[in-house]
């Protein structure tokens, strides 16, 4: 295989296999289990041109480097752990959000982030337990 499309199949499993945005940074730790050579720029640049090619779409968190997950999934929600920093998907959407805008105002799509801590960090005995869970609501990007 040559070595550039091995290495972008390496960067796809990863993402399949996380079933969660990831950060270019756990794109590379990941992805060298297949790959040990891969560096960061080419981890970048890989996922430019997929972007590009629209296999990825950017995970933007309000604050955060942006994270990446596969094109096509079905409309879904974020969760971001305060803890470990991990973001996780959430499958639904409360659905009527548009009603939320002032009168006269039209909703074409909208994002929503819930906060709070994951399953793992919340098994952990130093793990903080702060339940605020906070609701982004942005008036951009992903389409239903
Ligand atoms: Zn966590
Ligand atoms: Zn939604």
């Amino acid at each position: 295989m040559e070595r550039s499309t091995r290495q972008r199949t390496a960067i796809q499993s990863v993402l399949e296999s996380a079933g969660r945005p990831l950060s270019p940074q756990e794109i590379l730790e990941a992805a060298q289990a297949d790959v040990p050579a891969l560096g960061m720029a080419t981890v970048y640049r890989q996922l430019k041109a997929m972007q590009e090619e629209e296999l990825l779409v950017v995970v933007d968190l309000p604050g955060e480097n942006a994270r990446y997950e596969l094109a096509g999934l079905h409309h879904h929600h974020h969760f971001q752990c305060h803890d470990c920093g991990r973001a996780f998907d959430i499958p639904g959407c409360p659905g009527n959000l548009a009603k939320l805008a002032p009168a006269g105002f039209s909703v074409d799509s909208h994002e929503l982030t819930l906060y709070g801590q994951c399953a793992d960090c919340g098994k952990k005995p130093a793990g903080r337990r702060k339940a605020a869970v906070k609701a982004v609501s942005k008036a951009v990007a992903h389409r239903h």
